[in-house]
């Protein structure tokens, strides 16, 4: 037990999310639970990780949910271990949460985007469609998020372009999306920033610079690609070209990183192959199924084509294997998928309630620490 990687949990407590501020201590070693000397109360372990108050073995836990994850059909782990279906639907609901949240913490980070595709996919559920559309950064095959939705319209693509806008830098960015209409007015929507002048009024939006669109829009004929018309909507062929450079050693304006990354999510989610049996009921249990599948792509899995040769004496070569989140930047090595479940995303710092009037000295000397 390591009281110095921990933090209280507790949100009224001043000292709440704050790591290695020495105010966190072992309450009990059999019982496993730390005890904050802030507010003088007691946690677990698991406090914050999906793995809080499961009576089964982690070790179950970490199977059955590395299975599901993978694919496996839900009635395959109930025949397999015993277990009713709905503790594995709650179990694949934990960790989704939990993948929801280290993929906003680590990656709902802004940063240097590069090139973006995007699409979207028609899910058949228990009584209906859904549509789920999904950005990724090319350069690291990061899978930016993902949204669900009844209707495959303005609301779901603008929700898709605030997720890939919460992880983007003002930098030059490519977007490689299909021939949906809706995509060049989120875009344009979404990526524009108040411009405050000090005068009174709502500020005037001003759109984002170097924000570029590139279009491939396929023709089909009896269910097969016929045609493929790439088109810029927005920047020039040579800002595009340079991007392109850069970010999958030239080529051609494409979808092909996103189409790709879509079927690695229909062979890996039960719920999506196509003609399959496995439908989910809910849009909910979908759209879990999919955030735990996205973070173990990102952070459990190597990439083949990210890996980088590193050259030694006597003209020998090795090969070095990393995963999207390490191609980012955001980790250093390959995540256990017991690791992902049990990572603690940090709560926001502690605030003080607002109240009217001069603050109390003892609220002065408690945001002062
Ligand atoms: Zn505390």
């Amino acid at each position: 037990m390591d009281p110095q990687s921990i933090f209280c949990h507790n949100s009224d407590c001043c000292a709440s999310g704050r790591v290695g501020a020495g105010n966190i201590g072992i309450h009990s070693r059999k019982d496993r639970r730390y005890i904050c000397h802030e507010c003088n109360t007691t946690f677990t372990e698991t406090k914050g990780t999906a793995f809080y108050r499961l009576r089964t073995p982690r070790d179950t836990v970490v199977i059955v949910v590395t299975l599901l994850a993978y694919g496996c059909p839900m009635q395959a782990i109930v025949a397999a271990f015993g277990f009713d279906e709905r503790t594995i639907v709650h179990w694949q609901e934990r960790a989704g949460k939990q993948g929801e949240r280290v993929h906003e913490h680590l990656v709902g980070q802004p940063r240097d985007l590069g090139q973006v595709q995007g699409d979207e996919i028609r899910v058949k559920k228990q009584g209906g469609i859904v549509w789920m559309a999904m950005a990724l950064q090319v350069q690291t095959r990061l899978w930016l998020g993902g949204v669900l939705s009844v209707h495959r319209d303005g609301q779901l693509i603008t929700a898709l372009i605030q997720k890939v806008r919460a992880c983007a830098l003002c930098r030059p960015l490519l977007f490689c999306v299909d021939g949906c209409q809706t995509y060049v007015g989120a875009i344009q929507r979404v990526f524009r920033e108040p411009l405050r002048t000090g005068k009174r009024g709502r500020p005037r939006l001003r759109p984002w610079d170097n924000i570029y669109i590139a279009q491939v829009v396929k023709q089909y004929a009896r269910k097969r690609v016929v045609a493929v018309k790439r088109r810029v909507v927005q920047g020039s062929s040579a800002q595009i070209n340079a991007l392109l450079q850069q970010t999958q050693r030239g080529g051609q304006i494409n979808t092909s990183y996103i189409e790709r990354l879509n079927a690695t999510f229909r062979s890996r989610m039960a719920a999506l192959v196509r003609r399959g049996r496995a439908l989910a009921r809910q849009t909910e249990t979908l759209h879990y199924a999919m955030y735990l599948m996205g973070s173990v792509y990102n952070f459990c899995t190597y990439h083949k084509s990210l890996r980088v040769p590193v050259y030694l004496p006597g003209n020998r070569r090795r090969w070095i294997s990393r995963t999207p989140a390490v191609a980012a930047g955001l980790t250093d090595h390959l995540w256990t998928v017991e690791e992902l479940l049990s990572f603690r995303v940090p709560l926001p710092p502690w605030k003080p309630t607002k109240r009217r009037g001069r603050p109390s000295n003892v609220t002065k000397e408690l945001t002062a620490r």
